[in-house]
């Protein structure tokens, strides 16, 4: 299977399907975004449209080659990774910030087209 070229007319179909937003995290997308393969292309994830979605640059980069259930994993326990900054305490025991663990949908889950 040969890597397609991602036509110019698809990327911006692509965008506009989640009204802009990152398929991921629902930040609105900048000018430049990225295009990820849901199922990674490295395993069996094909370029075609239903596999496609547009993304930030930064969930693109954290997601890499993670198949999706790794990722919602992988962001699922960000909240613990953030307990590992000694600053996190300290805010939070001053209550500047409050822990709202949850199960990660992804936007393009939640408005499902
Ligand atoms: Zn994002």
């Amino acid at each position: 299977m040969s890597r397609k070229k991602i036509s110019k007319e698809l990327r911006q179909k692509l965008k506009e399907k989640y009204n802009c937003n990152c398929g991921y995290c629902e930040t609105p997308l900048k000018d430049r975004f990225h295009i990820d393969h849901i199922k990674p292309y490295h395993n069996d994830g094909e370029c075609e449209e239903n596999n496609l979605i547009a993304v930030c640059i930064s969930c693109n980069l954290q997601k890499g080659g993670m198949p999706l259930e790794d990722f919602r994993d992988f962001i699922e326990d960000k909240l613990n990774q953030l307990k590992l900054v000694a600053n996190y305490e300290i805010a939070k025991r001053y209550g500047l910030l409050e822990e709202k663990p949850k199960k990660i949908k992804f936007y393009f889950e939640r408005i499902k087209k």
